[in-house]
């Protein structure tokens, strides 16, 4: 499975914003970009007027780094968005949303996004009772999600049940932290997404 391997913390510098990307590192004094907001490299610092182009790029490179998925998985989010009924730019992000380490990362099972796949790909996690260990998979309305039994003793589930119960999960998930559980309550709307981000411009990017 291809990952950005990086430092992530140049993404938000180089997006101009911050994508919290690192957990709980991004709300402490220690986050690189409250430090050093300009991007990365040695002319970081230049300002550089941006065309259309530019700005509808870099929305697009920051919802894809928001979601850390590389572009060519991202393009496929858009065909397919594009071929649902409604708004093609909510499509998109409800595709980017309903992924499973997403849905993980909302439940608070996680930090971060990458936390969350991590602890998907090591397969701690049942949809609808059956083991599965891959972060795209797309999650539905009526899907339950679940730590396994044999997991919940590990480490990143020892305290869990009470680090959820003070979580607050979006609306279009239900949260059982006695159970260790969560599922899908309705597929997400766009004022359910909590997000700054402006799916037009990518949409106005693709379709050039
Ligand atoms: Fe971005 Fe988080 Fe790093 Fe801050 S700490 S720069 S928000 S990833």
């Amino acid at each position: 499975m291809a990952r950005y391997t990086e430092a992530v913390c140049r993404l938000c510098r180089r997006e101009g914003a911050k994508l919290f990307l690192k957990g709980s590192r991004c709300y402490s004094k220690k986050c690189a970009f409250e430090r050093r907001p300009s991007p990365p490299g040695q002319h970081g610092v230049r300002r550089r007027k941006m065309g259309d182009f530019g700005i509808q790029l870099r929305e697009k490179q920051k919802v894809r780094r928001v979601y850390s998925v590389l572009e060519r998985q991202f393009r496929n989010y858009f065909v397919v968005a594009e071929h649902q009924d409604g708004v093609t730019g909510e499509n998109l992000l409800r595709c980017l949303e309903t992924r499973l380490d997403n849905v993980v990362f909302r439940l608070g099972f996680a930090a971060s996004r990458a936390q969350a796949r991590q602890l998907v790909t090591h397969g701690h996690f049942t949809v609808n009772g059956v083991p599965t260990d891959i972060p795209s998979f797309v999650t539905k309305a009526g899907d339950r999600i679940e730590v396994r039994e044999s997991r919940r003793s590990l480490e990143p589930f020892k305290n869990a049940k009470e680090t959820l119960r003070s979580h607050q999960a979006p609306e279009w998930l239900g949260l059982e932290p006695a159970r260790l559980a969560g599922s899908v309550l309705s597929l997400p709307r766009r004022d359910q997404m909590p997000l700054d981000l402006n799916e037009q411009l990518v949409v106005e990017f693709y379709s050039r």
